[in-house]
């Protein structure tokens, strides 16, 4: 069996079980590192080769595959990761690191359950950091801590153990002092720790990483990072705590999977009867409820034209459904449905249940932020659809 067949099955596997998935976003200040650390996540996780750029998939050989041509979403890239013998199906859906988007980065939220904050070590919180902190928590979503370029304190700013604890400290407070900030009314302590082990520090250039659980399985922490880095051993430093383990394995960790969060979050992402069925099934993660899929990216595809991602939150999405779609008249037909693979999109037989992130054809009404459901129900936002200019004659 083919490498990709072999993922395609594991990721079908994990589909069905919906408390080995993580849905998450990655929230960060302009070059703060957020393409670098996906790239690192994607080739740690062996879904492209490991000094590759998430453009350079690794590919398989098969006749088929190669002509089929691959397409590479990277608004959208999923893989799996082994925590604790267990295996888990990471969904990660990019949001847009400029404040204008503002709109679009809280959409993108919407669907995800866990924000890894990114903070470049040396510029420390920025303000767009504060504010995809912000739009993260007002949709509920739990936020973990990733100090990125450490390798500049001690190589560029030859900082000591000392002043490098300092900065790190302060950068983990000001973040804290956000979360705080924001989740006053809300009965869980969501501030980040290092002893918790929802901070990770590290480089994403040369894909090293630490946090307090990997300091203990490598013995490996700041002195000897300190030493190596200086040394010019980022390579075996690379090869001893690699970012993408640690990382990945606070995500699986700390980040709640849909089964968790979609109870807390339905309430407070969705305006719609509290009481009603529909947000009972949503709340429930049902698979055989009524199906709710909120879409948060539309984008081309050269041979199925275009495809509509985003969450399901309940029922089963398939192949031939007719939906309704938010603010239109009239139903859609699906004409196929998939999931993501690395940055690939793969088209399924069977349909794709509650709790996880698919890629949809055939809904050709629907835009970024549509609701898709198979029942009429109130929106997860309104949109307001422009309509194409009648021209008339005189
Ligand atoms: P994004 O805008 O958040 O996606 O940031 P990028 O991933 O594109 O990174 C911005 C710049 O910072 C690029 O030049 C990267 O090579 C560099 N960079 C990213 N991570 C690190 C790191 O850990 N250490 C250093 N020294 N540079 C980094």
């Amino acid at each position: 069996m083919g490498r990709r067949k072999k993922i395609v099955q594991e990721c079908e596997k994990l589909m069905d079980k919906p408390e080995q998935i993580r849905n998450i976003a990655i929230a960060a200040h302009v070059d703060h590192g957020k393409t670098t650390l996906t790239d690192n996540l994607l080739a740690g996780a062996g879904m492209i080769a490991d000094e590759g750029e998430a453009t350079r998939l690794m590919m398989d050989t098969e006749e088929d595959e190669q002509e089929r041509g691959i397409t590479i979403d990277a608004a959208n890239v999923s893989m799996t990761h082994e925590h604790e013998e267990t295996n888990h199906l990471i969904n990660l859906i990019d949001t847009p690191g400029h404040v204008d988007f503002g709109g679009d980065v809280t959409r993108a939220m919407r669907a995800v359950d866990g924000a890894l904050v990114v903070v470049d070590a040396v510029e420390g919180a920025m303000p767009q950091t504060e504010t995809v902190v912000r739009q993260s928590l007002r949709e509920g979503v739990k936020p973990a801590l990733f100090i990125n370029k450490v390798d500049r304190l001690i190589s560029e700013l030859q900082e000591g153990p000392q002043e490098m604890q300092e900065r790190l400290q302060k950068v983990i407070a000001d973040v804290n002092d956000l979360i705080r900030g924001m989740t006053e009314d809300m009965d869980v302590d969501w501030t980040v720790s290092v002893e918790d082990g929802t901070v990770a520090f590290g480089s994403a250039l040369y894909k090293w990483g630490v946090s307090a659980p990997s300091m203990v399985e490598t013995g490996i922490g700041f002195p000897e990072i300190i030493e190596m880095e200086r040394n010019d051993q980022r390579l075996e430093l690379h090869q001893q705590t690699p970012l993408s383990d640690v990382v990945l394995d606070m995500v699986a960790e700390h980040f709640p999977n849909p089964v968790e969060a979609q109870p807390r979050r339905i309430p407070a992402v969705w305006r719609g009867d509290p009481d009603s069925d529909l947000a009972l099934q949503m709340r429930d993660v049902d698979d055989d409820g009524e199906v709710v899929f909120m879409v948060t990216d539309i984008s081309m595809d050269p041979h199925a034209g275009e495809i509509a991602t985003g969450r399901l939150f309940s029922g089963t999405i398939k192949k031939g459904q007719e939906l309704y779609v938010s603010g239109t008249a009239g139903k859609n037909r699906v004409q196929s449905v998939g999931i993501f693979m690395g940055g690939e999109r793969e088209e399924l037989d069977r349909g794709v249940p509650a709790g996880n992130i698919a890629a949809v054809t055939g809904l050709r009404d629907a835009i970024a932020g549509s609701t898709v459901s198979s029942v009429e129900m109130t929106p997860f936002e309104s949109i307001e659809h422009i309509s194409e200019p009648v021209i008339t004659k005189s």
